[in-house]
C-alpha cells in the first residue's frame, strides 16, 4: 500500500478515538494507562536500541521492541495496530538519521508522548564531515563511541520522564558505558597492528571503519541490505580484493551468502559474518559485535 494512503487511514484510527475520549472522558489518561502505572512505558524501534533501553531503565521501565524479532528494520514500516501501541507509549525510542522513516507520520497522529532521538549530538559531533551529511549512514550504533553517546540520551530522557528514579537511570547508564568502552579499547588494540580493507555485505560499517582506522568496501553499494548487487559491482569488489589480497568476503546473518560466496570463491577466500546488528538473533549487542571483532581479526591480522 502507498504510504500516504496507509499512514491517512491510520491517522484516522488514531484521531477519531482520540476525540472521543477528548469529548466524554474526563481522565483521558486513564485510557493509555497500561499494567503498572508507576513504570515508564516505554517503546524502541528496533533491537539494539531495546537492550540500551533495557540496560538503562531495567527493573523501573517496561521495555516493547517495537519492529518484531526476526524482522529487518531498514523496510518495516508499523501496521495500525502497531501506531495504537504508540499512541500508549510515554517514550519512543528511535535511532534517528532517517532509519526510521515513519517517524513523520507518527507525529502527525498526536502522539502525546517523548520520541527519543538518540542520534542527538553523534551527527553535531560530525557537522562538516561530509561523508556523513552526503550518505545520511544510520548505522551509528555499530561504532561503540557512539553507541555511548545513544545510551546516554536514553538515559537522560527516562531522568527528564521519570525524575525521581533519575540517580538509577544514571547509574545503570554509567554502568553500561562503560562496558561499552570496554570493547572500544578491546578493538582498538586488537586491531591496531592488522589490515585496514576488508568487504562488508552492506554500507553499514562506515562510522566503525572510521573508529578504528579501517577501509570498508561493500558488496551492496547501498546502506540498505536490499539493495542489488550488479555484475559491475561485483566485478569491482573482485579487483579489488585481488588487489588488496583480501580473502575474507563479509555475509550477514539474514541475507543470502551466495553473493559473497561468489565472490570469495573467485579469490580463493572464504566467507564469514560481520552483523550489522539489526535483527535480534541470539546474544547481546556487546557478545555480537565481539564476534565481528573475531571474525575481523581472522580477515586482517
Ligand atoms: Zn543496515
Amino acid at each position: 500500500m502507498n504510504t500516504q494512503i496507509k499512514f491517512a487511514i491510520i491517522a484516522i484510527a488514531v484521531i477519531i478515538p482520540l476525540s472521543i475520549i477528548v469529548v466524554y472522558g474526563t481522565n483521558s489518561n486513564q485510557q493509555f494507562t497500561t499494567t503498572d502505572n508507576s513504570k515508564l512505558q516505554v517503546i524502541s524501534s528496533f533491537y539494539p536500541l531495546h537492550e540500551f533501553s533495557q540496560n538503562v531503565g531495567q527493573e523501573k521501565v517496561d521495555v516493547t521492541l517495537l519492529v518484531p524479532v526476526g524482522v529487518a528494520p531498514h523496510d518495516w514500516g508499523p501496521t495500525i495496530k502497531d501506531v495504537q501501541r504508540m499512541q500508549k507509549s510515554d517514550l519512543i525510542i528511535i535511532n534517528g538519521i532517517g532509519f526510521e522513516n515513519w517517524i513523520d507520520n507518527l507525529e502527525e497522529t498526536n502522539y502525546h508522548g517523548v520520541i527519543v532521538d538518540t542520534s542527538n549530538g553523534i551527527l553535531d559531533k560530525n557537522l562538516g564531515q561530509e561523508q556523513i551529511n552526503s550518505s545520511g549512514d544510520p548505522h551509528i550504533w555499530l561504532n561503540p563511541v557512539y553507541a555511548q553517546i545513544q545510551v546516554q540520551n536514553i538515559a537522560n530522557a527516562f531522568s527528564d520522564s521519570d525524575p525521581k528514579n533519575q540517580q538509577y537511570y544514571q547509574l545503570n547508564a554509567a554502568k553500561y558505558i562503560e562496558e561499552l568502552e570496554f570493547l572500544d579499547l578491546k578493538i582498538r588494540n586488537e586491531l591496531s597492528d592488522c589490515n585496514q580493507d576488508f568487504v562488508a555485505f552492506h554500507d553499514a560499517f562506515s562510522y566503525f571503519a572510521d573508529e578504528y582506522n579501517l577501509n570498508q568496501h561493500t558488496i551492496i553499494l547501498s546502506n540498505n541490505p536490499h539493495g542489488e548487487a550488479t555484475a559491475k559491482t561485483l566485478e569491482n569488489v573482485i579487483s579489488t580484493a585481488k588487489k588488496l589480497n583480501i580473502k575474507v568476503i563479509f555475509s550477514e546473518e539474514n541475507v543470502n551468502t551466495k553473493t559473497s560466496e561468489i565472490i570469495a570463491n573467485e579469490i580463493d577466500g572464504k566467507v564469514l559474518i560481520l552483523s550489522p546488528i539489526e535483527v535480534f538473533t541470539d546474544g547481546t549487542y556487546i557478545s555480537k559485535m565481539t564476534e565481528n571483532l573475531n571474525n575481523l581479526r581472522e580477515a586482517l591480522c
